[in-house]
């Protein structure tokens, strides 16, 4: 095989203005024959971190020391990543919950339906996420098929949770594709570190798939796989100040102990409080000691420590 990094812009569909959406796709074609990894970032575009990382890895694999393919789409619903809007401002649609898709369908079905396209023949595959636009979060998903991947990526804890009906990753699992999702980062908070941590990680399960050369870093000897993850969505909005903030995640918390309070933003009036609801809980995604909050929002997220065990 001749080792190439190849750019293309694949059509997606014409907007009524006019304009012509697009996704750019990398390949990057290693100097042998061996499996096929696909990378998607910003399928919800208030998540950036996931784009940038999946950019940065277009540079950070050397095709000349790769087996195999990668195929990297940095950008996957660019009109969301422009808008920092986690659903698709044309059509209102959340994209991982859209695949298959539909090619005669809204923007979003179409942008699903292409990126099953680029998924189709792959052996492995990465969707990078993060925590919106105020929060960090700190996990990765782990499934029997890329376990092995999950656990090299580094993250301390994993989550073996069903992917969501629509994800990219179901649609991927339910077509022999071994994948992981990546939730790292987010909320513009300790942005060099998450990222850091992305590209390191990815390039450890290049290794670890023997993608890459290289003896692949042990896990975490405190990696734990859980069992439980919830989203503490606060019923009311208002100001949300956190007790255990961003540099709170990964902490063990006790049942009942207060993490955030939401409060009206203009009267003071404390609406609601979130409170730890395992014993003990995990924190893993936290926000600022300071952020807006909407009714439903991802507020906070905490795992059941008590259904974690070793990852090893
Ligand atoms: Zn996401």
């Amino acid at each position: 095989m001749t080792t190439a990094h190849t750019v293309e812009q694949v059509p997606v569909t014409t907007l009524a203005n006019g304009h012509r959406l697009e996704l750019t796709v990398h390949t990057l074609r290693g100097a042998s024959e061996g499996p096929r990894m696909v990378m998607f970032g910003g399928v919800h575009g208030d998540e950036p971190m996931g784009a940038e990382t999946v950019r940065r890895l277009v540079a950070a694999i050397d095709p000349a020391a790769l087996r195999g393919t990668v195929v990297l789409v940095p950008v996957a619903n660019p009109y969301a990543h422009a808008a920092l809007t986690r659903n698709t401002p044309l059509d209102g649609m959340n994209l991982n919950r859209t695949f298959p898709g539909d090619r005669g369908g809204s923007v979003t079905e179409q942008l699903a339906a292409v990126l099953c396209e680029i998924l189709t023949g792959a052996d492995y595959f990465i969707d990078y996420h993060s925590g919106g636009n105020l929060a960090s979060v700190d996990y990765a998903y782990i499934h029997d098929e890329g376990a092995e991947m999950s656990k090299a990526y580094g993250c301390r804890v994993l989550y073996a949770g069903t992917p969501y009906p629509g994800s990219a990753t179901g649609w991927a699992l339910t077509h022999g594709i071994a994948c992981m999702v990546s939730e790292l980062g987010g909320g513009g908070q300790r942005i060099d570190e998450y990222l850091a941590r992305g590209l390191d990680g990815t390039l450890n399960v290049l290794r670890t798939l023997s993608m890459l050369p290289g003896e692949p870093v042990a896990p975490p000897a405190d990696q734990v796989v859980v069992g439980t993850l919830s989203t503490l969505r606060p019923t009311m909005g208002g100001t949300m100040l956190c007790e255990y903030g961003v540099d709170r995640i990964g902490e063990r918390v006790a049942k009942g102990t207060v993490l955030a309070r939401i409060v009206h933003p203009a009267t003071s009036e404390e609406l609601e409080v979130l409170t730890a609801p395992y014993e003990p809980s995990i924190l893993v995604l936290g926000r600022e000691s300071m952020t807006n909050v909407a009714p439903g929002d991802y507020g906070l997220m905490v795992a059941d420590g008590s259904t974690a065990t070793p990852a090893v």
